[in-house]
């Protein structure tokens, strides 16, 4: 049978591998060996699944939302992210990353952030099990996303500003690399979605998948059927779509759409649509889709949500496009914005801009009435209200 996942070597098709420095190469060679082991063992999913459920609250709903459903004529699952401790999926994958450091005797976690939602939740889980943290983050967006900076300090992580480049979450992923070529011994570096050097895409993955099989059971239970017709999620390095489908990857009678940040449109400047825009390259040690130049510079990517402004992307959902098991389309600001209020007005959630990505995928796709459809909502969106108040006045309008 024809199989989407990851092959022995690394990779997902032309896509994934490990290109990395020499002297990473024992530290991500020990970590290759060692993680399936690890994440198999009786102890470390008894640990993980205890603190999934009592420390994060899972499982998360799978809620049916009918007056979305009644807009869209089919029938709306939205599996709820958004009420996870930290508020998003990122600490289903910190959580268990952690664990894996620990047992790998490692006594010390760094990590990159951008908009500082993967650093406040490794933050989160090294404060629980006591674990020094330094976070790096681009001095720009340490500026901009102070917020995030104040409670990873609360939660006793070190955040570290980096001056180099445009000092964004490209130029915070170097200084994290070159943080862990110096104490490759100690370090266990906690890659915050589905990229980097193989075997993180595959890690955290499977640290996400916990999504997907909940949502196998709850469907079952509302459905009596465990399989849903369609699967929504937005991507950003695509670690929330990765945990959504998982367990659908290889069966074709589900039909998967990604929604990648368009920005001001993918025929500008201003997009981080890297899977429609970008071209074959290498970023952060894994062979992907790239936005970069005709000299391989990465551009910087745009988009008025912080958490999908990557410049490369998974390689996993980059194989996905290509053999088209995935439909992905770009949504722009102004869409996700309008989907954002939507759902805030019709379900009263108030879903991450990142989410409104997926949600602005709704009015692209053709649903017959019965169909059967699962949207990830990725996170919650009270970090964005800022975001949302300064267009509240083109979109915050009633709908009866
Ligand atoms: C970080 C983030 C994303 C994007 O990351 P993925 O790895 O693509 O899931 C999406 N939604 C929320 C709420 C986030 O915080």
């Amino acid at each position: 049978m024809k199989s989407y996942q990851i092959d022995t070597n690394g990779y997902y098709g032309e896509f994934g591998g490990a290109y990395i420095p020499e002297i990473l190469y024992q530290t991500v060679e020990n970590l290759r060996k060692e993680y399936l082991p690890i994440l198999e063992s009786q102890s470390f999913q008894t640990e993980y699944h205890a603190l999934l459920k009592d420390y994060v609250g899972r499982p998360s709903p799978l809620y049916y939302a009918q007056r979305l459903s009644q807009k869209y004529g089919c029938r709306i699952y939205l599996k709820r992210e958004d009420l996870n401790h930290t508020g998003a999926h990122k600490i289903n994958n910190a959580i268990g990353q952690i664990l894996l450091a620990r047992r790998m005797g490692k006594t010390r976690i760094i990590a990159e952030t951008g908009a500082g939602q993967h650093g406040v939740a490794v933050a989160t889980v090294c404060a629980l099990m006591n674990m020094p943290c330094r976070v790096y983050m681009g001095a720009t967006d340490v500026q901009r996303q102070h917020m995030n900076v104040e409670r990873m300090r609360m939660l006793g992580a070190e955040v570290f500003p980096v001056e180099s480049g445009n000092r964004t979450l490209k130029d915070a992923t170097n200084e994290a690399i070159r943080d862990w070529c110096c104490h490759p011994a100690d370090t266990f570096y906690i890659i915050g979605s589905t990229v980097g050097p193989h075997p993180y895409p595959d890690l955290v993955a499977r640290l996400q998948s916990v999504i997907s099989r909940e949502i196998k059971e709850q469907l079952l239970a509302h459905e009596g059927r465990d399989y849903p017709d369609c699967l929504i999620a937005c991507v950003g390095g695509g670690s929330n779509a990765a945990g959504t489908i998982y367990h659908y990857i290889d069966d074709e009678r589900v039909r998967i759409f990604l929604g990648e940040a368009g920005g001001h449109g993918i025929e500008t400047a201003e997009t981080a649509a890297t899977i429609q825009c970008g071209s074959t390259g290498i970023i952060h040690g894994a062979r992907t889709l790239v936005m970069q130049d005709a000299d391989g510079q990465i551009i910087e990517p745009y988009s008025l949500s912080a958490g999908l402004d990557y410049p490369g992307i998974g390689p996993l959902h980059a194989h996905l496009a290509r053999m088209h098991r995935a439909t992905v389309m770009a949504v722009n600001d102004d869409e996700a914005l309008r989907a954002a209020f939507e759902l805030t007005r019709l379900e009263g959630i108030i879903p991450a801009l990142e989410s409104a990505h997926a949600l602005g995928l709704l009015t692209k796709i053709k649903f017959r009435a019965d169909e059967v459809v699962v949207l990830t909502v990725s996170g919650r969106g009270d970090k964005d209200l800022e975001t949302y108040l300064a267009h509240s006045s083109r979109f915050n309008t009633p709908i009866f």
